[in-house]
């Protein structure tokens, strides 16, 4: 039977900002982005960082500029870079505007710690003289002073009114080339001060948890906030901040827009029955082992593994691939059809075999080569 088709929230419409060969906002799809934790300067360690980011789903990359040999980094980096590159601006002008003199394709900052006027004036023309937008990215942690006070706290106004009194600056010298976050590390705060700012402007808006830990805590927090937004169509592209190799940052990302069905399936989509006792085979076991396997594949497939007939005739049928489990052996599905039975034992090797041949040779055939 087929499933009824569900969309989420209609996607808040946003002005289009380009970050090299990436549009963010317009009818663009939401983009994944990471952040390098290597030094700057070290311009092979990060280049092998951005090259794994960008394999994992990351489509812009951001360094830390914080220091003159970061940007001399940054200058080498930037045209051996398979993605675009933001350098991340905290305290010193002088870093924002070696950034732009080493080309990045855009610039990130933090109103809290960049705040005196004429300096934010200055970055401002001169990103907007070479056609570099720059990221309004307001943290809860490092709120400017100034607005915690006038609004009682750190609160939601207080986060949008700071971002807001940034690009007034912006729009005193004609920039209006203009991203937006507001990130907090409690989601409730985030997921509020996002919905404000998006009533407020039309800029597009760049969604994440910030600080939001190790796995798997982290992740569950990233992605109460950033998938609250997105179901409500806000939000333009994403950062996951974990504390992790940034490589769990851009999987996370991608995964989560691949499952939201904002972008297409590049990577595998797997199913478990979580078990209970009506399970006839060992669910985690296989389970586990199928998803290790299956992943080294890289392939874009939805693959099932169902402990038993209750659900499990029905989710491995949906799947390209299934196993519906009975007492120590199950049903192998291709596409809803039984091709065959298999033990326990080989389940997860024909579930990869079956993964490599589709892939190969494509559904229909091996369907017709199954049924013979
Ligand atoms: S598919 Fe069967 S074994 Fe798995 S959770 Fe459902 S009822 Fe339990």
């Amino acid at each position: 039977m087929a499933r009824e088709q569900v969309t989420l929230a209609k996607r808040r419409v946003a002005r289009a900002v380009r970050v090299g060969k990436v549009t963010v906002g317009g009818d663009s799809p939401i983009s994944v982005q990471s952040m390098t934790t290597t030094k700057t300067a070290d311009v092979e360690g990060t280049l092998v960082q951005i090259y794994s980011l960008a394999a994992a789903g990351a489509e812009i990359v951001r360094c830390t500029c914080n220091s003159q040999d970061a940007a001399d980094g940054l200058r080498q980096i930037i045209p051996r870079s398979p993605v675009p590159i933001v350098a991340d601006i905290h305290f010193h002008v002088e870093m924002a505007l070696a950034a732009l003199e080493a080309g990045v394709a855009a610039l990130r900052l933090n109103p809290g710690n960049l705040r005196k006027p004429e300096e934010i004036k200055l970055v401002a023309r001169e990103a907007g003289a070479r056609g570099v937008p720059i990221r309004i990215g307001v943290n809860a942690g490092s709120l400017h002073p100034d607005f915690a006070k006038r609004y009682g706290g750190i609160t939601a106004e207080a986060m949008v009114a700071s971002a807001l009194h940034e690009l007034e600056l912006f729009h005193e010298v004609g920039f209006d080339d203009v991203a937006f976050s507001v990130k907090a590390s409690n989601v409730a705060l985030m997921i509020a001060a996002y919905r404000l700012l998006a009533e407020r402007v039309d800029h597009p808006l760049h969604l994440g948890v910030t600080e939001a830990g190790p796995l798997p805590g982290g992740l569950i927090k990233a992605t109460a906030g950033i998938a609250t937004l997105l179901a409500e169509g806000i939000g333009d592209t994403i950062r996951y901040s974990l504390t992790a190799d940034p490589v769990e940052e851009a999987r996370a990302g991608r995964q989560l827009l691949e499952s939201l069905g904002l972008r297409e399936r590049k990577g595998l989509d797997f199913i478990a029955c979580p078990s209970c006792g009506r399970a006839e085979i060992d669910v985690v076991a296989v389970a586990t082992e199928a998803q290790r396997e299956l992943e080294k594949l890289g392939l874009p497939l939805q693959v099932a593994v169902m402990g038993c007939n209750v659900n499990g005739p029905g989710e491995a049928r949906e799947a390209d691939i299934g196993i519906a489990a009975g007492k120590g052996k199950g049903h192998l599905f291709i596409k809803g059809k039984i091709v065959e039975v298999v033990p326990e034992a080989r389940m997860v090797e024909a579930l990869v075999e079956e993964a490599q041949a589709i892939m190969s040779e494509g559904i229909e055939a091996r369907l017709s080569k199954k049924r013979r």
